[in-house]
């Protein structure tokens, strides 16, 4: 069992992460933002029994899984909510204590995400109904950050051409490489420090 002192440290990372998870997200740079959140379930389960225990805080808000479930699916980061699943599966009493349903969230998060690669295909295919304009509403909105679909009426484009090339900084070491439009819903190799990530979105380099 974890001492106050211990607990109160590692309540201090988690809310720490949260918090570069929140600015990163701010800079859309959704890449990072899930790193940070991914870090912090690490100490999410002592942030969460110090708050209840001496803050008596009833009400802990799960921000990090919450960012998750939101942005992974538009960026088809499935790793992040297998980690999420694990992290779940190693720490069952959080779960047991907290009315927030996190299995409920992570089966949305995933039916989310099959959802995000047929809307893909249909804006690909310039096919987009308008139902599926409206159920797809926040995966857009995040495309729409990244530079790579927009809405237009009752229908959604892609912004530019998928073969096009556009200005990406890799979130790890922050080289910035020209890439092709299509891989910024999939992770890259960073040229200069091999990480594999999403580039993040610089302005393009031609119109198109
Ligand atoms: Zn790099």
């Amino acid at each position: 069992m974890a001492t106050k002192l211990e607990q109160d440290a590692e309540r201090r990372q988690y809310f720490a992460n949260v918090h570069q998870a929140n600015q990163a997200l701010a800079d859309n740079d959704f890449n990072l933002a899930l790193r940070r959140a991914a870090a912090s379930l690490t100490f999410v389960e002592s942030a969460y029994s110090y708050e209840r225990r001496y803050e008596k805080n009833e009400h802990f808000a799960f921000a990090a899984h919450d960012l998750i479930f939101r942005t992974a699916p538009p960026l088809f980061a499935f790793q992040a909510l297998d980690t999420v699943e694990a992290h779940l599966n190693e720490t069952k009493k959080m779960e047991k204590n907290s009315d927030y349903d996190f299995r409920g969230q992570l089966q949305n998060a995933r039916d989310q995400m099959r959802l995000a690669a047929q809307l893909w295909d249909a804006v690909r295919q310039q096919t987009v109904s308008p139902v599926q304009l409206r159920e797809g509403r926040d995966l857009i909105s995040i495309w729409e950050r990244l530079g790579c679909a927009f809405t237009a009426g009752a229908t959604c484009r892609l912004a530019l051409q998928l073969d096009c090339s556009f200005r990406g900084k890799c979130s790890f070491c922050g080289a910035v490489s020209t890439a092709k439009k299509s891989s910024l819903l999939k992770e890259v190799r960073c040229p200069k420090c091999s990480a594999v990530s999403h580039l993040v979105l610089l302005a393009p380099i031609a119109k198109g």
